[in-house]
């Protein structure tokens, strides 16, 4: 048996919602001091109070993140309801702790992850998108306006968004090859690539792609050289960042038969 290319990838599930039949489960919210131990001792804490943490979201908050927000999803089954009480109690003690919510849901042995609204990445509003959301999209977009069409619209998508990237990634780094590096890491942290690399070469930049979300799913439509969202978005990532045009090519492409996909950036 061979794997398929999803099948190949080592996913990380998001602790966003749990199920776990016959089991008592509840969401934590633990906002500590930034500094270190803090959150050690809080999950110290719960493991000698025999609470099972299934899954954990953690991240620094306000101006100099002096705070850090987790979200803590237990399985406190073992631990029983005064259990459960007794571990928020004493979190309220904890002079590391600055805040403690407690959410149990009306549905048993389910639980979401209620203390985290809204999440953000480069300072604007993020949100999360399964494949099939994508390809749904994609299959209505390309049987509508063809293949032509859907790359040109792509491209163009992906040439603001790009740009926007820019303008983001400048304000946090001065150096310009610092930031192209960020632009390929970006696109892995966001799930869109499993590997990236950039090279510079002598006329610009090259780009390589492990599992593009793009091409895997526009792949179960069309053939041949696939990327246009982000053929698009590194040109105006670097047209924005330089202020200079660039071509940008796909070169090698998953649905051509290359093992990869590469990205062309060419100064015009
Ligand atoms: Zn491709």
């Amino acid at each position: 048996m061979t794997l398929s290319d999803d099948e190949k990838i080592n996913y990380l599930k998001l602790p966003l919602s749990f199920y776990e039949p016959n089991r008592k489960l509840a969401s934590i919210g633990v906002t500590v001091k930034n500094v270190p131990g803090a959150l050690a001792s809080v999950l110290d804490m719960m493991g000698r109070r025999r609470l099972n943490v299934l899954g954990l979201m953690s991240s620094g908050v306000g101006a100099l993140e002096e705070l850090a927000s987790n979200s803590i999803i237990v399985d406190y089954t073992d631990a029983g309801e005064s259990g459960l009480k007794s571990v928020v109690d004493e979190l309220r003690d904890n002079w590391l702790v600055t805040d403690v919510k407690l959410y149990q849901s009306e549905i048993p042995g389910y639980v979401i992850n209620e203390y985290h609204q809204a999440y953000s990445f480069l300072f604007t509003r993020a949100i999360i998108v399964v494949d099939v959301t994508l390809l749904g999209i994609l299959e209505r977009l390309y049987g509508m306006l063809g293949k032509e069409a859907m790359a040109a619209i792509f491209y163009h998508v992906g040439l603001s968004a790009g740009k926007f990237v820019a303008g983001k990634h400048r304000f946090l780094m001065e150096d310009v090859e610092d930031c192209i590096k960020m632009f390929a890491k970006h696109i892995k942290a966001l799930g869109y690539a499993t590997s990236t690399s950039m090279v510079k070469t002598t006329q610009g930049y090259e780009l390589t792609l492990e599992s593009l979300i793009e091409c895997t799913l526009v792949g179960k439509l069309v053939k041949g050289h696939t990327s246009n969202y982000f053929r698009g978005s590194f040109s105006g990532y670097l047209k924005e960042l330089t202020g200079k045009e660039y071509e940008c090519k796909e070169v090698k492409c998953i649905n051509a038969g290359d093992k990869w996909c590469v990205l062309s950036a060419r100064r015009v």
